[in-house]
């Protein structure tokens, strides 16, 4: 169990995407398993089947009205489900309880002690709010998951780190004012990119001001400038002692993704693994959870999610 690390891989995961030829396309999951297969992680990890969620837990974030909402235009698969980024699809509703479900799992299998950590490739769903789908994403996996760590398991202090290259505005306005949802976020700078969120500045409401680091990055930041930014993320997550780390690791932050400009490569997404492994084993018992993210650049999102999985088996 030491070192055992759970992968989710199975078609219903695969399935959320918006069609063949779209970046969010269902083709995703394939090409990170076939190089995790020739890198043969396949032989080393605990492939888990992905798992369903039901409406009751979605609705520990998302507005009964608004899982609704999805329900409806899931059946009929027509329109967009926020302001014209996030079609509808049939089964959409289905496909996003199974990456909901999946991380849910995952988290049961750290917390009973099946597995110290676990890697969701499509899942990290950052954007979307309490009422709303956004860039992409349906339902907020990361959210659920913080709510369910709170509700199931009674742990208060979670750490949400994401390095997508895109803000993760959906975990950071729904836990603005929480202070025990350390939130740091490497992102590129809004003014550039989608959602336009995420500036210094914004570092918590009320009494949780200092609970939540930005650091919007430069467009063309490379792993140089990763790892100097990495550095302060990495010794504010260690000074907020977290209980559970949560980590989106987002490939399209790698150099040549399609619709963003950062130019880290793969070696970002496997330090962040391994730092983060260091930190949930000196403070959170081992326990951490990966959740893939966006990365629209095939290859990238395959050699980045490897790397990181290659870190988490690492032996600690
Ligand atoms: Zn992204």
């Amino acid at each position: 169990m030491s070192n055992s690390v759970c992968v989710y891989i199975g078609d219903e995961l695969a399935r959320y995407g918006f069609g063949e030829g779209h970046p969010f396309g269902p083709d995703r999951l394939v090409a990170f398993w076939s190089l995790a297969q020739d890198r043969g992680l396949d032989a080393r990890v605990n492939q888990c089947a992905p798992v369903s969620a039901t409406r009751e837990v979605i609705e520990r974030f998302h507005t009964p009205a608004y899982v609704a909402r999805v329900i409806e235009q899931s059946a009929s698969g027509e329109g967009y489900l926020d302001c014209g980024d996030t079609p509808a699809f049939p089964g959409i509703y289905e496909s996003a309880c199974f990456v909901v479900g999946s991380v849910l799992d995952a988290l049961e299998r750290i917390l009973n002690n099946e597995c110290r950590q676990a890697f969701v490739p499509i899942a990290g769903l950052h954007h979307a709010r309490r009422d709303s789908a956004a860039g992409f994403c349906v339902f907020n996996d990361c959210g659920i998951a913080i709510a369910t760590l709170r509700l199931q398991y009674r742990l208060q202090r979670i750490a949400y780190v994401d390095i997508d290259a895109h803000h993760g505005d959906g975990v950071f306005y729904s836990f603005e004012d929480d202070a025990d949802l350390i939130f740091a976020d490497l992102h590129e700078d809004g003014r550039f990119l989608y959602p336009g969120t995420g500036r210094e500045a914004e570092t918590g409401l009320g009494d949780a001001v200092g609970s939540k680091l930005n650091i919007p990055m430069p467009p063309e930041a490379d792993d140089e400038v990763f790892y100097l930014a990495w550095e302060r993320l990495e010794a504010f997550i260690d000074q907020h002692c977290p209980e559970f780390i949560l980590f989106q690791c987002g490939a399209d932050s790698i150099a040549g993704d399609p619709i963003t400009h950062l130019r880290y490569t793969p070696a970002a997404h496997r330090h962040a693994a391994q730092r983060l492994k260091l930190l949930a084993e000196k403070h959170c018992q081992g326990r951490l959870l990966a959740m893939g993210g966006g990365g629209y650049n095939r290859d990238n999102l395959a050699r980045a999610w490897t790397a990181v999985v290659e870190a988490l088996l690492e032996p600690a």
